[in-house]
């Protein structure tokens, strides 16, 4: 490590646990520490918490002689990223929380706020399993299902922030409901809660995607089943990005990754019999595993940096 090298502070704020680190801006974590989000505190608590983590490891750089030029954080939910607003989450609970203007003045830092999702896509894209792809579909398939269309390393937001939200694509007009409010969305299919749930209620007995998965591949007719009917919807979602984006590769992460060749190998055979003229995208797994939010939070504040420097 040189010393009085840059590094950028970097938080990725889930439901129940904050990743966060220092990174240089070639990418590597010099140092890297988890805190407890605790939710149930409120969202006050929640924000208290996320800017004494981020002043400390502000300080933390300087006490190790490293010279912090930014602040990254990445939260879930609806993400303003232009004017650096929580603007709604379900499971943290902020309600139009102004956390980029709140982080830049208690560490006096240049700060962005970025979506979870959209910022795991950056770093899978730019450092993780679709470097050199230049365009890239992220893919987190966990309790939802969302996504991050990444080109030439930059990812794109949307008009009102909620760009990449292919767990609402429609795949079973008569399917369960989504929490979303409609019935027959991708993610009230296909995610790992979905999956959990639609084993749990043919069977009777509950069980995670995880072991549906294992039971799928020991020859059990029901996990078979439910496993199948959940890649079948996979590829009807991603057959319709692809449709869309036209990308070289699509990166899945989220828990449901984890099933590896389980899961890769049915779901790429049915992503290309659903294609026609579109050329087939690499589908792989994510390589940053649940680092790529804290990474991707770096990625976008040196970008916001590079920009006001500009
Ligand atoms: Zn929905």
């Amino acid at each position: 490590m040189t010393p009085g090298g840059e590094v950028v502070v970097a938080l990725d704020v889930g439901g129940t646990g904050m990743k966060c680190a220092l990174v240089r801006p070639d990418g590597a974590t010099v140092h890297a520490e988890r805190h407890a989000t605790d939710a149930a505190r409120g969202p006050e608590a929640v924000v208290g918490t996320i800017l004494d983590v981020a002043e400390g490891l502000a300080g933390k750089a300087r006490a190790d002689g490293l010279t912090p030029v930014a602040c990254g954080i990445a939260v879930p939910g609806v993400v303003d990223e232009a004017r650096g607003v929580a603007v709604w989450s379900a499971n943290v609970g902020f309600r139009d929380v102004p956390l980029r203007d709140l982080a830049r003045e208690r560490l006096g830092l240049p700060t962005a706020l970025g979506h979870d999702v959209r910022v795991g896509g950056l770093a899978e894209a730019r450092l993780g399993a679709g470097r050199d792809a230049g365009h890239v579909l992220f893919v987190a398939i966990g309790t939802g299902i969302a996504a991050a269309h990444v080109v030439d390393g930059s990812a794109a937001v949307g008009a009102h922030g909620a760009a990449g939200e292919i767990g609402h694509i429609l795949v079973r007009p008569d399917g369960p409901p989504c929490g979303c409010g409609r019935p027959g969305c991708l993610e009230a299919v296909a995610s790992a809660s979905a999956i959990g749930r639609r084993y749990a209620e043919l069977s009777g007995a509950p069980a995670t995607a995880a072991e549906v998965a294992d039971r799928a591949a020991a020859g059990e007719p029901l996990a078979g089943r439910v496993w199948r009917e959940a890649v079948e919807a996979l590829a009807d979602g991603l057959a319709t990005g692809q449709a869309l984006f036209d990308v070289a590769t699509i990166v899945i992460g989220g828990g449901l990754a984890q099933a590896g060749p389980r899961l890769f190998d049915p779901l790429r055979t049915a992503l290309r019999e659903r294609l026609t003229f579109h050329r087939e995208p690499r589908l792989v797994a994510a390589a940053l595993g649940d680092e790529a939010g804290c990474l991707g939070a770096a990625l976008l504040a040196l970008d916001t940096l590079a920009k006001e420097s500009r």
